[in-house]
């Protein structure tokens, strides 16, 4: 098993999608920019949903339009739609991130469709994706509970997973949308869906809201998984745990991985100073551990 952790860098779309305080757009670009020059390879740079909303991704277009794109990294849209996907395309992304859910509950709040019905409305997505080369990154919420429809079976997950592969996805991020999630969760879903989906497509995207979020990325080392999101700084709250902790922050990770012998590609140093500048726009404290101890004077 390779010791190769690869990690995709969502601060830009999920994590400032999620925060209140609107970012201009050469902050936003100068922030893709610096996570890049920090070892991102793979980094979602903005989401394609209608504008009301999402306000904070209004600008999705003026950022790629803006970014200084560097040779061998893969710079990812989200869309929700074909029309999403239309203009995610036109605005030159190299992937587009397709998203859905393991429970209806969820589906219908985020996207006013079930489950299946929205894995079916990605069919149009897929093919003109296939036609224009572009990749596709494909997205499961609520992996281990919802906040309707309570807890969720990993054979749902590993079903859904399966079918984003099928539409074409390179690789399936498996996330847990409340963050309620611990190790004893993560290795009964990972139990169930490694026996059907190939490991090196399965990404895990946790968040931090009950604090496990590390834990449970180290316990997805343990199954090989070797894939992960997660945001600089740990931007993006959970806007249904009421909490301010959001996603996994990169910094946390890359702490753990670079103790645990795992090598990311990324430099902790550069990735908190980009995190560093996006925390001086934003309306409260980072939440990333990492970020703390290290505005704080203390060494690793
Ligand atoms: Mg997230």
């Amino acid at each position: 098993m390779s010791e190769r952790v690869h990690i995709t860098e969502v601060g830009p779309r999920d994590g400032l999608q999620n925060e209140s305080t609107w970012i201009p757009t050469d902050v936003k670009v100068a922030f893709v920019e610096a996570l890049v020059a920090a070892g991102a390879q793979a980094i979602e740079c903005a989401s394609f949903v209608h504008p009301e909303k999402v306000p904070a991704m209004a600008d999705a277009a003026e950022v790629f339009a803006a970014l200084e794109r560097r040779p061998g990294v893969r710079y990812i849209a989200t869309a929700p739609n074909l029309k999403g996907y239309a203009r995610a395309r036109e605005a030159g992304c190299d992937a587009v991130a397709i998203f859905t859910a393991a429970s209806d509950g969820f589906s219908r709040a985020n996207v006013g469709m079930s489950v299946a019905e929205s894995v079916a409305g990605f069919d149009p997505v897929a093919a003109a994706a296939a036609q224009d080369g572009i990749t596709l990154r494909g997205y499961v919420s609520t992996i281990f509970a919802c906040p309707y429809d309570g807890e969720v079976a990993p054979e749902v997950v590993r079903d859904v997973a399966l079918q984003l592969l099928e539409l074409g996805c390179y690789e399936v991020s498996l996330g847990d949308t409340t963050g309620v999630g611990t190790p004893a969760e993560t290795g009964r879903l990972l139990d169930v869906v490694l026996r059907e989906v190939p490991v090196d497509r399965v990404a895990m995207h946790f968040h931090d809201t009950w604090g496990m979020a590390v834990a449970n990325a180290i316990e997805s080392l343990r199954y090989g998984v070797r894939r992960f999101d997660a945001s600089a700084g740990g931007l993006g709250g959970c806007p249904f745990a009421m909490s301010a902790t959001g996603n996994l922050a990169t910094e946390d990770l890359i702490y753990a991985l670079d103790r645990l012998g795992y090598e990311s590609g990324l430099s902790l140093d550069a990735v908190a100073s980009a995190a560093e500048m996006i925390g001086s726009r934003i309306d409260r404290p980072l939440p990333s551990r990492v970020h703390q101890a290290l505005a704080s004077g203390r060494k690793g």
